[in-house]
């Protein structure tokens, strides 16, 4: 597939490439649909951290359409991990729920970062929804000592079902999405206390993201090195 000036622009930042192929899909519910794949040598290439995403190309009407997705328990050795995907309606979802075992997608490593403080953090604040639900339990599992709270916005009640892996010392509640998910924003907004020694990590809604990086930073005025804030989608 042709990926226009976005092809050429990731691949000036050190983008590479892979082919994954579909080994089997699993629907989790009517909201969530998980994919196993084969990593076309991406883990023994790229290596594997905590949050890991990568960059699919999708088929929009013959336009490239790059999305990002969250590897879920990458297995090196194997050269396998897995994809969640949260369902609405768009190209991604649409592609991963008729995906079928033999099927490929291209994938690009390029962006994604990021290392557990060390020493690890006192606490884990995590705000996320659906879509970083991977996400949040790779943190889950990398920090599987480290107390949590964790606020999940959802905007129908299967997302309540997710595969979360939270631990007896892990508190998460669920928030409905409100008011344009400003609802989400007021509630963590009251909620989250300051703490310099604490990792605070947001992957929501991008004005939702936005909104709670600010406050976290600069009402709560917390160490920038703490704070991974980063817009999962777009509300149209
Ligand atoms: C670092 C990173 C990792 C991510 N990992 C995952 C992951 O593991 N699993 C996952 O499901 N998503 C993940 N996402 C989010 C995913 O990339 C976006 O949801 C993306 O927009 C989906 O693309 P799309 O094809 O639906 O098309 P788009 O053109 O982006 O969207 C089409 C329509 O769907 C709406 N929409 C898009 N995403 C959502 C959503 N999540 N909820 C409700 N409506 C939505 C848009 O507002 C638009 O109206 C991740 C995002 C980032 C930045």
């Amino acid at each position: 597939m042709k990926r226009g000036w976005q092809g050429l622009v990731i691949k000036a930042f050190g983008g590479r490439d892979f082919r994954l192929t579909v080994l089997g899909t699993e629907p989790v519910n009517d909201r969530y649909h998980r994919l196993h794949l084969d990593d076309g040598g991406l883990l023994e290439s790229c290596g594997v951290h905590p949050t890991m995403w990568v960059r699919l190309w999708f088929d929009d009407d013959g336009k490239p359409h790059q999305r990002a997705y969250t590897l879920v328990d990458p297995d090196p050795p194997a050269g396998r991990f897995s994809l969640e995907f949260a369902v609405h309606d768009g190209p991604a979802p649409r592609w991963a729920t008729s995906a079928k075992a033999g099927d490929t997608i291209e994938a690009t490593v390029q962006g994604s970062g990021f290392t557990l403080p060390d020493p690890q953090p006192r606490h884990l604040y995590a705000i996320g929804d659906a879509a970083s639900v991977p996400a949040i339990n790779s943190l889950f599992d990398a920090a599987d000592q480290v107390p949590a709270t964790v606020w999940l916005e959802y905007a129908h009640d299967a997302e309540k079902a997710l595969p979360l892996r939270n631990r007896a010392h892990h508190t998460v509640s669920w928030v409905p999405r409100e008011n344009a998910g400003r609802l989400l924003v007021e509630t963590v907004c009251a909620e989250l206390p300051s703490d310099q020694d604490a990792l605070y990590w947001v992957g929501a809604e991008a004005s939702s993201a936005r909104a709670i990086g600010k406050h976290i930073r600069k009402d709560l005025a917390v160490d920038k090195r703490r704070v991974s804030a980063l817009g999962y989608w777009q509300a149209t």
